[in-house]
C-alpha cells in the first residue's frame, strides 16, 4: 500500500501534477505548487462542484469575499477565542530522561523496534502515548513490559535508530521525517515518555494592516513598559496591535455570513437559498501531514444554505445525501468513501448535526468534507456585534415548501405563531476541501496494470473523464508531415469546444504514446493514420477498455462532448 502511494506521488511529481513549493530553495514545509496537470485536475473538480451547486439550480448564487478578515468578524464568530488545537510539548530531552542509561536502539530481524519499560504499567502508558501521537503509522505489540513498535506507513527501511532517536520516514517523501527522540531509559514514575499536558493553540494566521512595521510598535511598547511584568507588557502589546490586526481567513464561510443581507437585497432572494464560495483558507496546523492532505494553505468549496428553522431538519438530510452522491459520482471505488455522523460531543456547541464524508486513504480514513447543521449561530453572532439586519420578515403565515411537505420532515412547532413572522435563518453548511478531494480522486483513480509478461506494471489513472486534466490527445501515426493538416484540424475543432487537447507528435511508437497518456488519465487518444488521409476518419481510443472506434473527424468533438455529459 505504502509502496503504491509512493509510486503515485512520484507520478504526480514526474508528470506535472504537484511540485514542492520553492523547491530550488530547499522547499517550504507543507507548501505545494500545482503543476500544469494538477491545476487542471483541481479546476475540473471545482467546476464540477460549481456546475452542480450553482448552474444546475435556481436557488444558489456565488460569492467571492476577501481573504483578509478583520478581527471583529472572527471574534464574533468565535474563532479568535475557540479556534484552537491542543498543543503538546515533547519533553523527552528534559530531565526525566537519562541518556546516559540509554540502550542502543535497533530494529530486530522482523523490522520491529523493541523498547523496554521499567514495569508493565509504564509500558501500558507508553503504548497509549505512542498510539495517540503516531497512529496509524505505528502498530504496537506488548510483551509484558516490552513494547514492539512496528512502523507501518513508512518508506523503506522504515524507522531507524539514529543518533539516539527513532526516525520515522513518512509515506510522503516530501514530509519531513518525524522523529521520536527516544534516548532510552525513562525515570520510573513518569507516566508518559512523550507528552506534557496539552494547552490550546490558535490556528489562525495573524498579520497587520499597518504602514508602520508592527515589530517597531512592539519594540517601542516593550521599552515603555520595561519595568512591568510579562503579562502587563503582553497586554500592552496586544492593545497597540489590535487596531491593525487582520487574519487570513480560516474558512470561507464567515465572508458569506457577513454579506448575507447584501445578497438577499441585491438578488431579491429568500430562504431556502444558498450562497456558494470557493477560495483559499489558512490554518497554522500544528501537524502537517500526508502531502496535500493537511497544509497551512488550502482551498475550500463551501455552500451555506439558508433555511427557515422549521425546514432545517429536512435540508440537513437533503444536503447530506446530495453531497455524498456528488463524491460517489466521480469515484472508481465508491466503497472507499463513507459518511460518518459526529457524536454530540464532537460537534460545535451550536450545531445540531454534522456528518463527515471520509475517504479511505492509504493511511486510513480521512475527512474530505463536513456537512453541518449550524443553526443560526453565525448570523446571530454578527447581529449581536453589529446590529445587522439578518431577519427575514413574512407578512403572511409561513407554510412548508413542497419538498418539506413531501418528506414529512417539517417541524411545525418551530413556526412563528404571530404575524408578521420573523426569524433568523438557520444554515446547513457543506465544506469540502479541494486539495483533499484531488488527493482522494488521485488515489481512487490510480491503477497498476500487469502485462502478464513479467514487465513492471504500468500506471493508469482511471479518472472520471470530467475530472481528467487533458481530455484528448491527438496523435499523428508517424512524424511525417502528411498528417499535420488533419491533426491540426481535429485539434482546433476540440479546442473550440473548450476541451483541453494536446497534440502528441513525438517520435515514440503510438502504443507508448497511448501509455504515456493512460498514466496521466487522458480518457481519449485520437489517431490520425493513413486511412484518415483517404476517408477523413480518425480513431478514438478509450483509456479504460483500449477499444478503438473510427469516426469522421468532424464528429469527434460531438462524440467526446456526448461522453462527457453521460
Ligand atoms: P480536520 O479534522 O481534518 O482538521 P476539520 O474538521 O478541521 O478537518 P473543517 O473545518 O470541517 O475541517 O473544514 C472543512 C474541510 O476543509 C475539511 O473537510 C477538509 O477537507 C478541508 N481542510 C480543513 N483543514 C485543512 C487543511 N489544513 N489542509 C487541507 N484541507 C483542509
Amino acid at each position: 500500500m505504502a509502496h503504491k502511494f509512493r509510486t503515485l506521488l512520484d507520478l504526480c511529481r514526474r508528470r506535472g501534477f504537484l511540485y514542492q513549493s520553492a523547491e530550488i530553495y530547499g522547499g517550504l514545509r507543507g507548501a505545494y505548487d500545482y503543476g500544469p496537470l494538477g491545476v487542471e485536475l483541481k479546476k475540473n473538480i471545482l467546476n464540477s462542484w460549481w456546475r452542480r451547486h450553482v448552474y444546475y439550480r435556481d436557488d444558489v448564487v456565488g460569492l467571492d469575499t476577501s481573504i483578509l478578515t478583520p478581527h471583529p468578524v472572527l471574534k464574533a464568530s468565535g474563532h479568535v477565542d475557540e479556534f484552537t488545537d491542543l498543543l503538546v510539548d515533547c519533553t523527552l530531552t528534559k530531565e526525566r530522561f537519562r541518556p546516559d542509561k540509554a540502550p542502543a536502539l535497533t530494529t530486530d530481524k522482523n523490522g520491529h523496534i523493541p523498547i523496554t519499560a521499567p514495569d508493565k504499567d509504564t509500558a501500558l502508558s507508553w503504548k497509549k502515548a505512542i498510539q495517540e501521537q503516531f497512529a496509524p503509522h505505528v502498530k504496537i505489540t506488548m510483551e509484558g513490559k516490552r513494547i514492539l513498535l512496528h512502523i507501518t506507513s513508512v518508506s523503506q527501511p522504515g524507522a531507524r535508530g539514529q543518533n539516539g532517536k527513532i526516525v520515522f520516514d513518512m509515506v510522503d517523501p516530501n514530509d519531513t521525517p518525524f522523529e521520536l527522540p527516544y534516548h532510552g531509559y525513562v525515570e520510573p514514575n513518569t507516566n508518559s515518555p512523550f507528552l506534557t499536558d496539552s494547552r490550546p493553540f490558535n490556528l489562525m494566521f495573524k498579520t497587520f494592516l499597518d504602514p508602520i512595521d508592527p515589530i517597531d510598535r512592539v519594540i517601542q511598547t516593550t521599552m515603555d513598559h520595561s519595568n512591568d511584568t510579562k503579562p502587563v507588557i503582553r497586554e500592552a502589546v496586544d492593545e497597540v496591535l489590535k487596531p491593525s490586526t487582520v487574519y487570513l481567513r480560516p474558512e470561507t464561510a464567515q465572508g458569506v455570513f457577513v454579506n448575507f443581507e447584501q445578497v438577499v437585497r441585491t438578488m431579491k432572494t429568500k430562504p431556502p437559498f444558498g450562497i456558494a464560495q470557493v477560495g483559499k483558507s489558512f490554518r497554522n496546523e500544528i501537524r502537517l501531514e500526508h502531502g496535500i492532505f493537511r497544509t497551512p494553505e488550502f482551498e475550500q468549496l463551501e455552500l451555506e444554505y439558508f433555511v427557515a428553522p422549521w425546514e432545517a431538519k429536512h435540508y440537513f438530510k437533503y444536503w447530506r445525501k446530495e453531497r455524498y452522491n456528488w463524491w460517489l459520482e466521480h469515484a472508481c471505488h465508491p466503497e472507499n468513501f463513507r459518511q460518518r455522523d459526529h457524536a454530540s460531543d464532537e460537534m460545535a456547541h451550536y450545531a445540531t448535526g454534522c456528518t463527515d464524508v471520509e475517504y479511505l486513504y492509504p493511511w486510513g480514513w480521512g475527512e474530505v468534507e463536513g456537512v453541518a447543521h449550524r443553526g443560526n449561530y453565525d448570523l446571530t453572532q454578527h447581529i449581536k456585534n453589529t446590529g445587522a439586519n439578518f431577519e427575514i420578515v413574512e407578512e403572511t403565515q409561513p407554510a412548508f415548501s413542497d419538498a418539506v411537505k413531501e418528506s414529512g420532515e417539517g417541524e411545525a412547532d418551530l413556526m412563528p405563531t404571530e404575524l408578521p413572522a420573523r426569524y433568523v435563518p438557520h444554515v446547513v453548511e457543506s465544506s469540502c476541501g479541494l486539495n483533499r478531494a484531488m488527493l482522494a480522486y488521485l488515489c481512487d483513480a490510480f491503477h497498476q496494470v500487469e502485462d502478464g509478461k513479467g514487465k513492471p506494471p504500468r500506471n493508469v489513472l482511471k479518472l472520471d473523464p470530467r475530472l481528467a486534466p487533458i481530455k484528448c490527445a491527438i496523435m499523428p501515426l508517424t512524424g511525417k508531415s502528411e498528417f499535420n493538416a488533419l491533426t491540426q484540424k481535429v485539434a482546433k475543432s476540440l479546442r473550440r469546444k473548450g476541451l483541453f487537447t494536446v497534440v502528441e507528435s513525438q517520435k515514440l511508437k503510438i502504443g507508448k504514446r497511448y501509455y504515456r497518456h493512460d498514466e496521466i488519465g487522458t480518457p481519449w487518444c485520437i489517431t490520425v493514420d493513413y486511412q484518415s488521409l483517404e476517408d477523413d476518419t480518425v480513431t478514438i481510443r478509450d483509456r479504460d477498455t483500449g477499444s478503438q472506434e473510427r469516426v469522421h473527424w468532424k464528429k469527434v468533438h460531438q462524440v467526446i462532448g456526448d461522453r462527457l455529459m453521460e
